[in-house]
């Protein structure tokens, strides 16, 4: 098979089998035009250089085949590859769980500023600005989940979730306690169940109610003297308030354990309900998803954790806080430091190198700033309407509902396929066959940042597929720069250079 096969060559240009979606409303849905193929660099034109080297000759090539292209084909070439790509600027995202809204690249200007540039081992006091940075994102945090201390070290909401975990286990094992057993609900992202066994915990899975809640007597009878945490997302991945959560936590607590709250779907309740009044002893915030910091593409990402007073001795090293002089302005010389860094008492130890990803930090710091209390109330009603508002446009089944910042429909078709036919339409599907208690779920997620002319054009591409036979689902894509591709061998033996597709 030769390297252009592998990648993918267009359908419409090779064959014309089908490549133009026949739906009504093809035109009106379509976002870009992935229908492409692009050469490797080396493929358009290449030439041996010579290689001349102080290195030793053991180290090095005599020759090296290079690439030979004039700056506007380097440009171009690049510039293609991007249309090939869907990104949030393309389009619509409405991956459920991801919250992939539009960032606004102010963010980006700021951490991009150069004084964001400081090196991470320098000292505190040569570095206060950024420390500063640090430990104003702390209290925004924790003002907005209602916790009272937060770590900004864990570099993604799993790792996020990780840290509360040991967290919830040095608490416990601190109070002499053998707890073993981690409760998730069935409904709940992978990563919790992953993040409580990695740390050394028995799952115990607990099975969703009729309404996609949890099931209180599932969860009193789970309930017992090993329970050494409830790890809950709330809304959940249906979209659902858990309504009952004033009762959950009272029954968790009264067993003597621990509320963990994951952060993912905190777009739905920013700035108009905070988990830890709910009674969350734990929480973790995806900065990338909830405060607009571009993720995608596997990070970098952030994702810190708020902990309630009695578990904040517990939290990674090092922490932020402000000195007693409280914050300086700039050019104050009274020598003091405003913020510094300290360890808690009892900590878990470090989960990330230096202070974190702080680049994704200060966009979140950015982000957060610039919108204010009202900015932040504001995003979740319109992220709540929005979900609201396209799940009644869908010709597809939509369960359960009302809904807070995502829905799930549930197709007729093959979710995997349905996802695959709407990358014809130039759209990035939902997140599918995710939760399971939902048949061929479509996880959908519009976000805040989408207006409602983009909401229809959304779900016109969505009931064009919902109309269209099942041989033309089940054979898209044919309008992407590569076909169907085996995602499960992508992911798990990943070829990472283009040297493989020579083998
Ligand atoms: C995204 C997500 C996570 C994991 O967060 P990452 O930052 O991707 O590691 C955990 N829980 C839910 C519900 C999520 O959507």
């Amino acid at each position: 098979m030769s390297q252009k096969e592998r990648v993918g060559r267009p359908g419409r240009r090779q064959n014309d089998d089908g490549g133009t979606p026949g739906g009504d409303g093809y035109d009106q849905a379509r976002f870009t035009d992935g229908d492409r193929y692009e050469p490797l660099l080396s493929e358009k034109n290449s030439r041996e250089v010579e290689v001349e080297t102080e290195l030793p000759g053991e180290l090095t090539r005599d020759s090296l085949e290079l690439p030979a292209l004039s700056e506007p084909e380097l440009a171009r070439h690049y510039t293609r590859l991007s249309q090939m790509n869907y990104g949030v600027e393309s389009g619509p995202f409405p991956l459920g769980s991801c919250t992939m809204k539009y960032n606004p690249p102010f963010t980006e200007d700021i951490a991009a500023l150069p004084d964001a540039a400081v090196h991470p081992g320098r000292d505190e006091e040569k570095m206060q600005g950024t420390v500063g940075v640090l430990g104003r994102l702390s209290d925004y945090l924790a003002r907005i989940g209602g916790m009272d201390a937060v770590t900004l070290q864990p570099p993604a909401g799993a790792a996020g979730e990780y840290t509360g975990v040991l967290v919830a286990q040095a608490y416990h094992e601190h109070n002499g306690e053998d707890r073993t057993e981690v409760l998730i609900p069935d409904s709940a992202h992978g990563t919790n169940f992953a993040s409580a066994a990695l740390a050394g915990f028995d799952v115990v899975e607990l099975p969703s109610g009729e309404d996609g809640r949890v099931d209180i007597d599932a969860l009193a009878e789970a309930l017992c003297d090993d329970t050494a945490l409830l790890m809950l997302t709330n809304p959940n991945t249906l979209g659902l308030f858990e309504r009952d959560i004033g009762e959950i936590s009272e029954m968790v607590h009264e067993a003597g354990g621990l509320l963990y709250y994951d952060g993912a779907n905190l777009n739905a309740l920013l700035g108009r309900a905070r988990p830890g009044d709910m009674g969350f002893d734990i929480m973790h915030y995806n900065v990338h998803k909830t405060f607009a910091t571009p993720h995608g593409g596997g990070g970098p990402g952030a994702g810190p954790v708020g902990v309630v007073e009695e578990l904040a001795p517990f939290l990674p090293t090092p922490m932020v806080r402000e000195t007693k002089g409280g914050p300086t302005d700039r050019g104050d010389t009274t020598g003091e430091l405003s913020y510094e860094l300290y360890e808690p008492e009892q900590t878990v130890g470090k989960v990330h190198g230096f202070l974190g990803n702080w680049q994704v930090l200060v966009k979140a710091a950015a982000y957060i700033a610039r919108l204010g209390e009202d900015g932040l109330a504001d995003a979740s009603a319109k992220a709540v309407l929005n979900a609201n508002y396209l799940a009644e446009q869908l010709d597809y089944e939509v369960p359960f509902g009302p809904f807070h910042h995502e829905f799930v429909a549930s197709a007729d078709q093959d979710a995997a396929d349905v996802a695959k036919r709407m990358l014809d339409y130039g759209v990035h599907p939902p997140t599918t066959k995710w939760p399971e208690i939902v048949d061929e779920a479509l996880m959908t997620e519009p976000t805040e940042t989408e207006n409602r002319r983009t909401l229809d054009q959304l779900a016109t591409a969505f009931n064009a597929v919902a109309r269209e036979d099942e041989e033309t689902v089940e054979a898209a894509p044919k309008r992407t720069a590569a076909r169907r591709i085996d995602q499960v061998g992508a992911a798990r033996n990943p070829r990472l250079s283009w040297h493989s597709l020579e083998e």
